[in-house]
């Protein structure tokens, strides 16, 4: 019997060593998982590893590398657990390496529709797996969650949890609570109901689910969210668009479980259409979109919320990367000092801060907000960007922006240019903290864009494609003048923003040229790393910001990295390529990225790696020959409403081309109507995600070319500096 207890003692050790939190794990020779796409529980994207310090960070070299199947965006953090690396890819595709040298062990093909691309606001892109013993978990853009063994790369079971009848897609990672596996959805750009997913790990049966926005029907769903709707959210909504539309509010990046307080945290995105006048005529903060909220985990059942942006209009979500800390705090600070009385008053009045359990949040609207996690209760909200213009702060005793009234264009029927804009002040690139500066590194970004209510009948025709958003696209688009065109692409910039939360304040910032730049990670070898839209690969100082480490990896960044050890040598990884919805909207992509080549690829690196990229493939110079412009001015202009509300989003903005979907200015289908009907509303290309829009008609589809002709002519008389040297 002594000897049992012995051995039974020892495995209780063992395991609590096991169970260290993140930022105590030792950092020795053993090896050093990078364990779910955010690190780890607290999904703080740091890790204790510091074999690669500021002291020699800059003799970092690429150990190994391998080439993706598709020039799309790739948006993984790839996960390092029990010697394997895994990634996924545009098309949801999985891969898995061995973590040391390289070796590909298995792959994974859903085989997804490429007509579901039409779906997919932002790109076909995946943001990454889950683990848990020896069982992988991933989404796919068509909506199935899919279970693989993670050694063999064997289905295990697949659930579908959308229905497809509907424009909804999966490209956030799903994670492990419990045992369960829960997942989100996108698809409010288009016009779906947003909900948060928990199946049962074993057999990926569904145990509970929430939606974010009401019943348009008025009726329970029978769902866990039913009793607060009931009580309390179905009231913040009046009538509007959204019960044709299903409102929107969908989750489709950031879900936290919080294992310390046994919380469930997720991100809410915007409504649908944006423009709350259409939405909800203009009436209610219509729950819970922009807001965090927590859930029971094992339940499902409402918890708290915050709103971060009442009554949403601008494309504001609040999905971005929910962060868990605890920081020391003052007493006096945020909207839960007020009205205490008695002994619990008195004993935070005799320290000058308290310890916190906090969450960390900086969404599209560009403040940082810390909140209180025990509660939901609003501790801070500071800007982490410059210029903010749709509120000028917030009011902490009601947790409330305070507006500016200009910005709510369906109320003064003027246009508004908000800054940030609907790709936001930062977007879903993971942003990261460092325990040990006390500074969260957030890839921020300075992309205004107009709203106004639509006048035009394309701009207010809604249906299942193209935006549905309920805003005029003539004012979001380039303007014609060159200089003013050239000035708005220059004023589309990017910036790694250090945030101090605690001093509510920018501790340093970098300027990027460009916006769009990639995800953080730091470490305690007092480093942050980012991937840059210019090709680029930095390491900073985590503490002053000193650039460290610039090396060129041929290929625009937007995934984040992340760092693992194995036998003893300590890791970085990371995905290359552009994608996403700015170059896909935007598709200037910052004016100077668009030059930079799109390649996707998973590049792996340690202090001393000599392996070195191939030679980049020849880039095409392009040639600028399209047809006469035969367009009457009215069809030119009809082409214009009809490219914004149907093919900007896949295409870029005013035809620009953005390297990855093909530059319709250059097309040779230009000079074909017939072949360019074929496509355009016949669908030939619908395999490759270019559907039909069967609801044109021939004079529209023609309107489309015309607009398009016009375009190509305008860009080479004017933007004569497309191919001038990149400064990055
Ligand atoms: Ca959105």
């Amino acid at each position: 019997m002594r000897r049992l207890g012995l051995f039974i003692a020892t495995c209780l050790l063992a395991a609590c060593q096991n169970q260290k939190t993140e930022q105590d794990a030792p950092v020795a020779e053993k090896d050093v998982a990078w364990s779910n796409v955010a690190y780890g529980s607290k999904e703080q994207r740091h890790s204790p590893l510091d074999q690669i310090n500021e002291s020699n960070v800059s003799d970092l070299g690429i150990a190994w590398f391998k080439d993706l199947p598709d020039a799309r965006g790739q948006e993984a953090t790839p996960v390092m657990v029990d010697g394997k690396l895994f990634i996924t890819t545009a098309w949801s595709k999985v891969f898995a390496y061995d973590a040391k040298t390289g070796k590909e062990l298995w792959s994974y093909d859903p085989e997804v529709d490429g007509s579901k691309a039409i779906d997919a606001c932002c790109d076909v892109v995946n943001r990454g797996v889950a683990i848990s013993r020896g069982r992988l978990f991933f989404g796919t853009l068509d909506g199935r969650l899919i279970a693989l063994d993670a050694n063999t790369g064997a289905r295990l079971w697949a659930s579908q949890t959308t229905d497809n009848s509907k424009p909804y897609t999966i490209t956030g990672a799903p994670r492990i609570v419990k045992n369960m596996v829960v997942i989100g959805n996108g698809g409010a750009e288009f016009g779906v109901r947003g909900y948060v997913s928990a199946y049962n790990i074993a057999d990926g049966s569904l145990k509970w689910r929430f939606y974010t926005v009401p019943n348009p029907e008025g009726k329970p769903d029978g769902a866990a969210s039913d009793e607060i709707f009931a009580k309390a959210a179905n009231k913040t909504w009046s009538d509007g668009a959204w019960k044709e539309s299903g409102g929107g509010g969908t989750v489709w990046d950031s879900i936290v479980y919080d294992e310390e307080l046994d919380q469930l945290y997720f991100g809410v995105g915007n409504g649908n259409p944006w423009n709350h006048g259409l939405r909800s005529g203009g009436e209610g903060d219509n729950l819970f979109l922009s807001s965090i909220v927590a859930v029971n985990p094992d339940t499902g059942k409402y918890l708290w919320h915050y709103q971060e942006t009442p009554a949403e209009t601008w494309d504001y979500t609040a999905t971005q990367s929910i962060i868990i800390a605890e920081i020391d705090w003052p007493v006096s600070g945020g909207s839960d000092a007020e009205g205490k009385e008695g002994e619990e008053a008195e004993s935070e009045k005799t320290a000058l801060t308290k310890r916190r359990k906090v969450l960390f949040h900086a969404p599209k609207n560009g403040f940082f907000f810390v909140i209180d996690r025990t509660n939901g209760r609003l501790l801070s909200a500071e800007p982490f960007v410059e210029n903010i213009n749709w509120a000028e702060g917030y009011d902490l005793k009601t947790g409330r922006p305070i507006e500016n009234p200009a910005a709510r264009f369906y109320k003064t029927g003027e246009p508004f240019i908000a800054i940030p804009g609907a790709l936001g002040a930062h977007n879903w690139h993971p942003m990261s903290y460092n325990p040990g500066t006390g500074l969260v590194y957030i890839p921020a970004q300075q992309v205004p864009q107009g709203y106004e209510v639509p006048s035009s009948e394309v701009d207010k025709s809604r249906g299942r494609q193209g935006f549905n958003v309920g805003v005029a696209w003539s004012i979001a688009q380039l303007p014609d003048d060159k200089e003013v065109y050239k000035a708005a692409i220059a004023s589309t910039t990017g910036q790694l923003v250090a945030f101090d939360p605690k001093a509510g304040k920018v501790a340093w910032s970098v300027d990027y040229p460009a916006a769009w730049n990639g995800g953080t990670m730091t470490t305690a070898g007092n480093l942050v790393f980012q991937g840059t839209s210019l090709g680029l690969f930095k390491a900073y100082a985590a503490d002053s910001g000193e650039e460290l480490l610039s090396m060129d990896v041929q290929s625009g960044v937007v995934a984040a990295p992340s760092t693992y050890m194995i036998d003893g040598v300590q890791y970085i990884a990371f995905l290359t390529s552009k994608g996403g919805a700015f170059p896909l909207t935007a598709g200037v992509a910052g004016g100077a990225s668009r030059q930079i080549p799109n390649i996707p690829r998973l590049i792996v690196m340690k202090l001393g790696g000599k392996t070195s990229l191939p030679a980049l493939p020849q880039q095409n110079e392009i040639v600028w020959d399209p047809p006469e412009p035969t367009g009457t001015p009215a069809q030119v202009a009809e082409g214009k409403a009809l490219y914004g509300r149907y093919c900007l989003v896949c295409h870029g903005d005013s035809a620009i081309g953005n390297g990855f979907t093909p530059d319709l200015r250059i097309s040779a289908t230009l000079a074909d109507a017939e072949t360019w009907s074929s496509i355009v509303s016949g669908g030939a290309l619908k395999d490759r995600g270019m559907v039909g829009f069967s609801q044109l008609t021939p004079a529209q589809v023609e309107s489309l070319r015309h607009y398009v002709i016009e375009r190509s002519h305008w860009t080479k008389e004017n933007v004569v500096d497309v191919t001038a040297p990149v400064a990055r």
